[in-house]
């Protein structure tokens, strides 16, 4: 088939690439002039575990090709996918100026049937408002389905090429038939292609990803609940994640949630809500709780050094949002960074991958360390943001020849406490009693 993907983002480099890896002809189309050129070029523009070797494959194989213009990314296409950003507006709600933007020009230069899929995360109704910008200027045939995108940063490619549904929303026969052929080979294991009208297949999204954000948030104010109370939020979790109706997934409690999705899908939900007169009080809950957990550890680093962080050296681990990519959107690291920066603290931070997007959003506010070993030298604490896998079982006979105290603040709970007390360390997470060595001063 032949598919254009408009929109080389995060989704759109990953959704072209494994639709190449299909057999497909698969066009991007980007507006950013760079970012194509550096793709033409063979140079992978994000961080994402297997795409790159399965890009340069159909990149060589010419499966796979870039460019700036609409125009020529589509001629051949029957296929359209938008995987177009849609941020927040002003007032919270999704901003649909890029989504509306293509389709108003689609609409100009569309010839002959073209099925034109919603991929990017849109509030109910987008379909209509596509269709009908479309529609404006083109009397050509042409369907507007919805195909709402699950696939997680850090483990997109597999959640593409395995995913455990496609919700495709749509009333069209003729649109079915073409969705259903082009996601056979990636649903041969039984995971359900799931069809329903746009209307729920938009809201499908938006309900995913609030839920989660609630699980998550709901563990949050457990683990908070834990530290008032002396329990322990581990035990909890275990405790109540081997009940097959919970589930043991998404019951990590930590510094919130951050990334390009859920923040803003769950505030454009409760605008959407709003819009149609219903309070979603719960989704308000989840936004404000999770607000106060990306500063979770800065009270307690302050209360540790006696409510004066002034001059004070903290190493930072884990600048992305989450382990297995370079997106810094909406990440707890930087609120930290800010809330350490401001109090007069000095800060030297360590990511495996997010450092040069870092860099290019706050520049020298904070010191850049090679390795996250540099990053401890002659600091006072130790502050863990994100849980990459190399953080989680480090050699703490180096830290402690660096690390000025031995001091950690975590915010993914990624050591044992009995064990990292019995190594010496002073030791705070979250939900959990603070781990204080004996000889501690
Ligand atoms: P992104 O910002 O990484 O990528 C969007 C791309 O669109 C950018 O490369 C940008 O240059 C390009 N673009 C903007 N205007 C354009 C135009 N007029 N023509 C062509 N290209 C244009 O965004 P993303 O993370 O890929 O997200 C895209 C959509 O998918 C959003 O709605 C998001 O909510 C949704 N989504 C994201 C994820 C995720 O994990 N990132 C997962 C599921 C769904």
């Amino acid at each position: 088939m032949k598919i254009a993907v408009v929109g080389t983002g995060y989704v759109g480099l990953v959704t072209g690439t494994c639709f190449a890896e299909t057999g497909n002809d698969v066009t991007c189309v980007d507006i950013d002039q760079k970012k194509v050129d550096k793709l033409s070029n063979g140079q992978i523009t994000i961080y994402e575990p297997g795409l790159e070797k399965l890009f340069l494959r159909n990149l060589r194989e010419e499966r796979l090709r870039f460019t700036t213009s609409l125009e020529d990314g589509i001629k051949d296409a029957t296929i359209i996918f938008l995987a177009l950003p849609t941020p927040p507006g002003e007032d919270g709600s999704a901003d649909l100026k890029y989504v509306l933007g293509v389709a108003d020009h689609l609409g100009k230069i569309l010839t002959g049937y073209k099925v034109i899929i919603d991929k990017s995360t849109v509030p109910v109704g987008t379909a209509e408002k596509v269709h009908a910008a479309i529609a404006k200027n083109c009397t050509c045939e042409f369907d507007v389905v919805s195909n709402p995108e699950f696939l997680r940063e850090g483990v997109a490619v597999e959640d593409f090429m395995k995913p455990d549904r496609v919700v495709i929303g749509t009333d069209s026969d003729k649109a079915r038939k073409i969705m259903s052929e082009l996601y056979a080979p990636f649903v041969r294991q039984g995971n359900p292609i799931i069809f329903m009208d746009e209307r729920s297949a938009e809201l499908t999204k938006y309900a995913a990803n609030s839920f989660l954000a609630t699980k998550i948030t709901f563990m949050n104010e457990i683990a908070l609940l834990c530290e008032k109370l002396n329990a322990d939020v581990d035990m909890v979790r275990r405790g109540i994640g081997s009940d097959e109706r919970i589930g043991k997934r998404f019951l990590f409690p930590g510094i919130g949630y951050g990334g390009s999705c859920f923040p803003k899908d769950v505030q454009a939900l409760v605008k959407s809500a709003t819009g149609v007169g219903y309070d979603f009080k719960i989704l308000n809950a989840v936004m404000d709780i999770n607000e106060g957990m990306k500063l979770h550890l800065v009270p307690k680093i302050k209360k540790y050094f006696k409510g004066n962080l002034k001059g004070r050296k903290f190493a930072l681990w884990g600048l992305a949002f989450k382990p297995n990519t370079d997106d810094i959107r909406e990440a707890p690291a930087l609120y930290i960074i800010d809330a350490l920066v401001a109090e007069g603290a000095e800060v030297t931070v360590f990511d495996p991958e997010a450092m040069n997007n870092v860099r290019s959003v706050i520049g020298d506010k904070v010191k850049y360390a090679d390795s996250q070993y540099d990053a401890l030298t002659g600091a006072d604490a130790l502050v863990i943001a994100t849980e990459w896998n190399e953080f989680r079982t480090p050699n703490f006979l180096k830290m402690v020849t660096v690390l000025k105290n031995k001091v950690i603040f975590d915010g993914r709970n990624l050591f044992d406490t009995d064990a990292i007390k019995e190594l010496g360390f002073y030791y705070e997470s979250v939900g959990r009693a603070v781990a204080v060595p004996t000889n501690h001063k």
